[in-house]
C-alpha cells in the first residue's frame, strides 16, 4: 500500500498515518513521563502526610537501667516513667544521662536520639574571651592578687601546685555592693587564663529554666569539664543558694534542688580538676550558709566600694581615650566622689563627655566633670553606701576611707 494516493490530489495517506502514530507514540511517552512525576509526587506527599499524622515522640533522659531490662526515665513532659525498650534500639548506648525518644503513650523507648550540646547551656559560653585584663580595673589590688593565686595560676601551672601539694580553692565567692567590679573582675580573669567563660545567671534558673535548673547546672558543669581548662561564672548566686526558710511551694523546691546539684558537683572536687567556679552575689547576708562551707566557696572576697585611690585609677581608665582639657583633675574629682562606685565613674565619665558634645567642644574640660559628678551623684540611690552627700563642691572634702573599706574578708 506504499504511495496510496487518494484520487486527484497528491496526498500521502500512508505518511500522514505513520506521522499520526510517531506523534502518539511521543505523546504517550510524554504521559508516562508525567505519570512517573506525579507517583512521585503523591508519594512525596503520602510521606509529609504520615509525619503529619504520626503523633509525636516524647524526649526524655535515661535515669538508670533496671535489672529486668526496664529502663527509668525522666521524661521532658515531667515525671519519671518505667519504659520497656524497642528491640532494634542498641541497649548499650542506654547510659544514665543518655537522650532517648519514648512513644507517645510513654510505654517504650524507640529511639536513642544522637548526643547533643543543650541549646541554653551552649549560649552559655562566652565564646569570644572578655578583652579585659587586670589592668582595666582600678583598685583592688589585693582581690586581683587573690584571684590570680587562687583561679589562673592553678590553671595556668596546675603542676606548680600538684608539686607543693598545695590545694587550689575550688570556689571563689565575690561579693559586696553593685557597681563594683565583681563582673569585671570574673570577665579579666577569663581574659588572662586561656580558659573556657561560661557565666550562669542565678536569676534565670528562677525565670527561665523553670523545672530544669538542676539538670541545666549538671549540664553546665559537663560542658566545663568537656572544655577544661575552664571557668563557671555564677553571677546573682543568691537567687539559687539564698536561706532556706520555707520551702513550701513547688518553686522553691525548684530552686532547692537546683542548690543541692550545685553543692554536691562543688563537692565532687577530684572530678572538676580544672574546672575553675567564681560567683558572685550583692547579698551575702542572705546565702544559705551550706554554699560557704569549706571544699565549696572556701575563698570569699570582698569588692568594696573604692577608695579615694581605686577612685583616681577607675577615673584614669576610663577617661584613657578621652581628649581631656589641661584643667581636668582626676584627684580633684576622686576626692568630691566619695561613695561612688565604678560603675558611678563610669556614668560620670560618660555624663561628662555628652556635655562636651552638647558644647561641641574639641575636649571635655573639668566644667564638665563638675556638672557629671553633681548630676550623677545627687540622682544615684545607693543604699549600699553610707556616705552620699555629694553634689555642692563646697562642702565636699575628701575623707580617708576607712581600711576597712579595702581590706579582703575571709570568713
Ligand atoms: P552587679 O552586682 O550589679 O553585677 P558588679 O559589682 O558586678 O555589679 P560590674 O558589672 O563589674 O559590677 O561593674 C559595672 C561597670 O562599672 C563595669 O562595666 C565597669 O565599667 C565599671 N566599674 C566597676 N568597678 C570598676 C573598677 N574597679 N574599675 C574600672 N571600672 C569599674
Amino acid at each position: 500500500m506504499n504511495g496510496a494516493k487518494v484520487m486527484g490530489s497528491d496526498y500521502d495517506f500512508n505518511a500522514a498515518l505513520s506521522e499520526y502514530v510517531r506523534m502518539l507514540e511521543k505523546r504517550v511517552r510524554e504521559l508516562e513521563a508525567e505519570r512517573a512525576e506525579l507517583r512521585r509526587e503523591l508519594r512525596r506527599y503520602k510521606m509529609e502526610l504520615d509525619k503529619l499524622l504520626s503523633p509525636p515522640l516524647i524526649e526524655a533522659i535515661v535515669l538508670s537501667v533496671l535489672p529486668d531490662g526496664r529502663v527509668v526515665v525522666k521524661s521532658s513532659t515531667g515525671p519519671n516513667l518505667v519504659v520497656r525498650v524497642m528491640s532494634d534500639v542498641d541497649i548499650s548506648k542506654l547510659l544514665p544521662g543518655a537522650h532517648v525518644a519514648i512513644n507517645q503513650r510513654g510505654s517504650a523507648i524507640v529511639e536513642v536520639l544522637p548526643e547533643h550540646e543543650d541549646p541554653f547551656v551552649k549560649a552559655m559560653e562566652v565564646v569570644e574571651r572578655p578583652k579585659v585584663s587586670f589592668e582595666d580595673i582600678g583598685g583592688l589590688k589585693q582581690q586581683k592578687q587573690e584571684l590570680y593565686e587562687s583561679v589562673i595560676l592553678p590553671l595556668i601551672e596546675p603542676e606548680l601546685f600538684k608539686e607543693l601539694g598545695v590545694e587550689p580553692p575550688k570556689g571563689v565567692l565575690l561579693y559586696g555592693p553593685p557597681g563594683c567590679g565583681k563582673t569585671l573582675l570574673a570577665k579579666a580573669v577569663a581574659g588572662m587564663s586561656k580558659a573556657t567563660f561560661i557565666r550562669v545567671v542565678g536569676s534565670e534558673f528562677v525565670q527561665k529554666y523553670v523545672g530544669e535548673g538542676a539538670r541545666i547546672v549538671r549540664e553546665v558543669f559537663k560542658l566545663a569539664k568537656k572544655r577544661a581548662p575552664s571557668i563557671v561564672f555564677i553571677d546573682e548566686i543568691d537567687a539559687i543558694a539564698a536561706k532556706r526558710l520555707d520551702v513550701g511551694t513547688s518553686g522553691e523546691r525548684e530552686v532547692q534542688r537546683t542548690l543541692m546539684q550545685l553543692l554536691a558537683i562543688l563537692d565532687g572536687f577530684d572530678s572538676l580538676e580544672n574546672v575553675r567556679v567564681i560567683a558572685a552575689t550583692n547579698r551575702i547576708d542572705i546565702l544559705d550558709p551550706a554554699i560557704l562551707r569549706p571544699g565549696r566557696f572556701d575563698r570569699l572576697l570582698y569588692v568594696p566600694p573604692p577608695n579615694r585611690e581605686a577612685r583616681v585609677e577607675i577615673f584614669a581608665i576610663h577617661t584613657n581615650r578621652m581628649k581631656l582639657s589641661k584643667d581636668v583633675d582626676l584627684e580633684y574629682l576622686a576626692s568630691i566622689t566619695e561613695g561612688a562606685t565604678g560603675a558611678d565613674i563610669k556614668a560620670i565619665v560618660m555624663e561628662a563627655g555628652y556635655s562636651a558634645l552638647r558644647r561641641r567642644a574639641r575636649e571635655v574640660s573639668m566644667n564638665d566633670f563638675l556638672y557629671a559628678v553633681e548630676k550623677v551623684m545627687k540622682k544615684r540611690k545607693r543604699p549600699y553606701i553610707e556616705s552620699t552627700e555629694v553634689g555642692h563642691e563646697e562642702e565636699i572634702g575628701y575623707k580617708e576611707s576607712s581600711s576597712k573599706e579595702t581590706s579582703v574578708m575571709h570568713i
